[in-house]
């Protein structure tokens, strides 16, 4: 049995008991679209999406994918040897024929320092048959599926124009549990309308869903996006670093001990970033939440759903390969 002893149990931790070697994360755009843009859902998208800001839109999709993953896997070989998990990240990455989503993830999975997949997707495009070629990929290499989660609160996901609801969150999370692949939430704090209550709910709701994982995201407002224009008509407010610091150790401090951190906070490029602007980077958002959880003598796991403080937590176990 291997343990994880720390304030809080990052990926960096799951990652380096799970390899033997250093393992990058190379996203990708894989010319999906999503159905929240496309009308099978909604149109315009997510008030906060503009999924320009995370990579360029795709052309001829594999052979585009091919170059991105070769571009990135020459890029990170320069800070050292390595593999990879490649992440397909934008817009909607399960949206699609179950032919065509085999042939793209088999695309990553045809570089031999690719030992992983990563794939991002709404909780209501998750149909059996690609949870099962999901399930399948597992036989082959890691599989980590990422869900829009978001919020727990139907009117705010309704007002962010989500076009689903938390009962497919719900749904998605209980058909893929079991499978062989890792479950990830992404979670937003501090989204408009939302307070302190509402978001603790969130993750008290989110620690008994059975995920292996979340993305802790603080809302940002980005360029060309529905809330840039609220942002700037002063409608909406966003968190300050310490702020974030605060809310984002209460998060840590009730999520289950066994479950993993992918993210500290959201990111974005300045080139597509209006607010928060923190000048901070991902390392030094987690060095500041683990020294407040320091200042607190507390971590991860440490307060129960309900606020009461337990004795002792000890971080869970993960697979070994
Ligand atoms: S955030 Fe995701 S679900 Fe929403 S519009 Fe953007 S790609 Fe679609």
């Amino acid at each position: 049995m291997r343990v994880v002893e720390g304030r809080l149990y990052r990926f960096s931790d799951y990652l380096r008991l799970r390899y033997p070697f250093k393992v990058w994360k190379l996203p990708v755009d894989a010319g999906f679209t999503c159905p929240n843009r496309d009308g099978t859902k909604g149109w315009g998208g997510c008030t906060y999406c503009d999924n320009r800001s995370f990579s360029p839109p795709a052309r001829d999709r594999a052979v585009e994918l091919r170059r991105q993953i070769e571009h990135g896997l020459v890029r990170r070989r320069r800070s050292g040897p390595g593999r990879a998990i490649v992440y397909f990240q934008a817009y909607t990455n399960t949206y699609g024929a179950i032919d065509e989503l085999r042939r793209l993830y088999d695309t990553a999975l045809a570089f031999p320092e690719v030992v992983g997949l990563a794939i991002a997707t709404r909780p209501d495009c998750l149909p059996e048959g690609v949870l099962d070629l999901l399930s399948e990929m597992t036989r082959r290499t890691g599989v980590w599926l990422e869900i829009g989660v978001e919020t727990t609160h139907d009117a705010i996901l309704a007002s962010l124009n989500r076009a689903h609801t938390v009962a497919d969150v719900e749904d998605a999370v209980r058909r893929a549990r079991g499978r062989g692949f890792e479950i990830v939430g992404h979670l937003i704090f501090g989204l408009p309308g939302e307070t302190r209550a509402m978001m603790l709910e969130t993750v008290r709701r989110v620690s008994e869903l059975g995920l292996d994982a979340v993305k802790l995201h603080h809302f940002y407002v980005a360029k060309a996006t529905p809330l840039e224009k609220a942002f700037h008509r002063g409608e909406i407010q966003v968190l300050t670093f310490p702020e974030w610091i605060e809310l984002a150790a209460d998060v840590v401090e009730r999520l289950p001990a066994s479950l993993y951190i992918e993210r500290a906070a959201g990111e974005l490029s300045n080139e597509w970033l209006v607010a928060p602007r923190w000048g901070k980077s991902g390392t030094e958002v987690w060095a500041a939440i683990e020294a407040e959880l320091e200042r607190r003598g507390s971590r991860q796991g440490n307060v129960s759903a309900c606020g009461r403080h337990s004795v002792e937590v000890r971080h869970g176990d993960v697979p070994q390969v």
